[in-house]
């Protein structure tokens, strides 16, 4: 077994967009649409403001919301590493999961499917990293399996304070921001 998950540092991050554009080189994202976005965060009170710059995309949460409510099963959970995916072939593109995605991770594809990030998943089988991961400048992106106690990403995890995204909504989120 394996639980893929993505690690980044937002210490590291300068919010170049190197990543989305590497992502939308290697996926053919359609003009218009992105798998994956900057987001900035301001936290903190002045005089110790601190800008958090994050990559983000979809979380591939571990309890999905997307894969519960999709009425056939297009949306799924892969059964290497837990990455959520989508068989374009049995989406009718009733957009139920882009309503139930608490990050707003999906769009329709304007070939009619859900579309979102695969994790690069098609690069991950062969044993590379996910094209956002492998291009960024400042490597600030690890991808690993949490399931490996040994893995960069687990390690990381233990070393760093870190946080994931809308905790609260449950879904269990597979990206984690380290600060
Ligand atoms: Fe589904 Fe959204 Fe979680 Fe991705 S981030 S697995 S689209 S609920
Ligand atoms: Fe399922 Fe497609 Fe509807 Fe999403 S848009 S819930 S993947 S059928
Ligand atoms: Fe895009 Fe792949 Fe990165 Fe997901 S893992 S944001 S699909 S490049």
């Amino acid at each position: 077994m394996a639980r893929f998950a993505m690690v980044i540092d937002t210490v590291k991050c300068v919010g170049c967009m190197d990543c989305v554009v590497a992502c939308k080189t290697e996926n053919k994202v359609p003009e218009g649409f992105n798998r994956d976005w900057i987001t900035t965060d301001a936290k903190g009170k002045f005089p110790t403001v601190q800008m958090e710059i994050r990559s983000e995309r979809c979380n591939h949460c571990d309890n999905p919301p997307c894969v519960y409510c999709c009425p056939t099963k297009a949306s799924h959970v892969h059964d290497l590493g837990g990455v959520v995916l989508v068989h374009h072939h049995m989406c009718i593109g009733c957009k139920a999961c882009l309503a139930s995605c608490p990050y707003d991770a999906r769009f329709i594809h304007p070939d009619g499917y859900a579309d979102k990030c695969t994790f690069c998943i098609h690069r991950v089988e062969k044993g590379l990293d996910p094209a956002c991961v492998a291009v960024c400048p400042t490597h600030c992106m690890y991808f690993g399996d949490l399931d490996d106690v040994e893995s960069q990403v687990s390690k990381l995890l233990l070393e760093r304070k870190n946080h994931a995204l809308i905790p609260e909504a449950g879904t269990r989120p597979e990206i984690y921001y380290l600060i």
